[in-house]
């Protein structure tokens, strides 16, 4: 690898939330939410790194055969089911779990064979308005799939618009539709609650809704919650991403810095070149003042991000140096500060990284 940008991956991290996550919710299991490449970080490794792990959520069937083809054995759940009937077969070839949240799929399931044995997460919803049965239709639903002979199991699913604000009254309100309408049906075993609500919502993994929490972003050790709280503060960032400073030059007050001269030097200044763009899933609507870490010491980001490189601010960083490590997140610069200075959320930082980082796995 002769391009010094990369994403490291610590494993150890990755197992220290999960255990963060069983932690806040002892009257439940936990599925790993591993979807869309584990955010990022790479699904097959780090569903091998986790062999104590309940079980594993993905979003949909190709990304749970390439674990079950990399030899993960753990239930992994579909969470939003299967698009298609024909992807049937294979869920009940691979002991998968699925969601269901239309009527579609159950006429669906009720033309398999009989000898086949889902296990189903009917999906209500709640309040979100994005996916799920309506309270109203929810117990009907739940009463067609407890009489079929292909259905062996159902949970009750629901998911959370805004977990991440404990101000809001909106989950609260979403828990009471779920109280109301569970009431009356029989099995009780519930999955509500995402990374933000097994931190900040015990009520919605209460021994009343005991069964499975569905952290995902938490794992990964970018905190969820708009302010943070004593469990959240324990996480532990599981990628930091460096580069190196390829190339340095002074440059005069007055003068620019990078694509349509955007940012425009104050005084003198020392500029770093790092190796990272957004080809390698760095934002380029990144803003000037951007926190990067140069050999531990914190600068920012000066210019507009280009496809390979970006610059940086190494003025008051006398002895940084070609060969310099620049950190963009991680450990030290929390991927929440960046994505604050981006306009948006650690989630589209983690997925966007692109397959030229190469990605580096300890244990
Ligand atoms: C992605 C996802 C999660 C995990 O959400 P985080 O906010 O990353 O914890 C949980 N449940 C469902 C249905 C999801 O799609």
């Amino acid at each position: 690898m002769a391009r010094p940008t990369k994403a490291s991956i610590d494993l150890a991290a990755f197992r220290h939330n999960y255990r963060v996550a069983k932690a806040q919710s002892p009257n439940s299991k936990a599925v790993a939410i591993i979807k869309a490449d584990a955010y990022g970080h790479g699904a097959v490794k780090l569903a091998h790194s986790l062999s104590e792990a309940d079980a594993f959520g993905v979003a949909c069937i190709e990304e749970a055969i390439e674990l079950r083809e990399a030899g993960i054995k753990q239930p992994i759940l579909l969470l939003e089911g299967f698009f298609e009937a024909s992807e049937l077969e294979l869920i009940q070839r691979h002991h998968l779990w699925t969601a269901l949240h239309s009527q579609h799929q159950i006429e669906a399931i009720k033309r398999q064979p009989e000898s086949y044995n889902f296990n189903v997460w009917l999906k209500l919803d709640s309040g979100m308005h994005r996916l799920g049965f309506s309270p109203q239709d929810y117990p009907s639903a739940f009463e067609q799939l407890s009489e079929l002979p292909q259905v062996d199991n159902i949970v009750h699913m629901t998911h959370f618009a805004c977990a991440d604000e404990l101000d809001k009254s909106m989950t609260q309100s979403q828990l009471k539709t779920c109280k109301a309408t569970l009431a009356q049906l029989k099995t009780q075993t519930s999955s509500f609650a995402n990374s933000a609500a097994t931190l900040a919502h015990p009520s919605s993994h209460s021994e009343q809704f005991s069964g499975y929490t569905r952290p995902g972003i938490m794992l990964y050790g970018a905190d969820p919650l708009l302010h943070p709280n004593s469990a959240s503060k324990q996480l532990i960032p599981v990628m930091t991403l460096t580069s190196k400073i390829i190339a340095i030059r002074e440059v005069k007050a007055q003068e620019s810095v990078g694509y349509g001269e955007r940012y425009r030097c104050e005084r003198n200044m020392k500029i770093g070149t790092v190796a990272i763009g957004y080809a390698d899933g760095y934002p380029r609507h990144a803003k000037d003042g951007t926190p990067v870490m140069v050999d531990g010491i914190r600068t920012q980001l000066v210019g507009r991000v280009s496809m390979d490189m970006l610059t940086v601010d190494l003025t008051d960083i006398p002895n940084a140096d070609i060969g310099s490590t620049v950190e963009l997140w991680g450990k030290n610069v929390k991927s929440a500060e960046v994505a604050h200075c981006c306009d948006t959320i650690p989630y589209t930082l983690f997925t966007g990284i692109t397959r030229r980082v190469y990605k580096e796995y300890s244990e």
